[in-house]
């Protein structure tokens, strides 16, 4: 699935899109639950990667936020500006046979996912200069 490009003052940019829930769950399932992940021990705050990947592959979309919520206070901002490339992606042993589960785009999903679902605040509110 590639991500569509925006123009912005003539410069074209690839916007880092998040999975839909189909794509989500498809792409978890490549995940092979390592006995020994690899992935997890190269992530420097701890994210449980098999576990809220499980969830996703599942469907269950709301344990897999509740797993992420725990270890990342921004799992959709972390998973845009997290350089998972050189951490966990970089360790995955699928990477070494083609391409590695995309963690942290999964991760975005699920930020996005939850973000999507939040109750909006009443005009105004949070707004300091209202
Ligand atoms: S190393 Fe890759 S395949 Fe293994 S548990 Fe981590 S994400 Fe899944």
């Amino acid at each position: 699935m590639a991500a569509p490009a925006t123009k912005e003052r003539g410069v074209y940019h690839t916007v880092n899109q998040s999975y839909d829930e189909e794509w989500a769950m498809l792409e978890a399932s490549r995940c092979l639950g390592c006995s020994r992940p690899k992935c997890e021990e190269a992530c420097p705050v701890g994210v449980p990667i098999r576990e809220f990947i499980g969830h996703i592959e599942r469907g269950d979309f709301e344990s897999a936020a509740e797993v992420l919520a725990a270890a990342s206070s921004l799992p959709a901002t972390y998973g845009r500006v997290c350089p998972q490339e050189g951490h966990c992606e970089e360790e995955c042993v699928l990477g070494t046979r083609g391409s590695a589960v995309a963690i942290g785009r999964l991760e975005r999903f699920v930020g996005d996912w939850v973000r999507e679902r939040a109750p909006s605040e009443p005009d105004g509110a949070g707004d300091p200069n209202p």
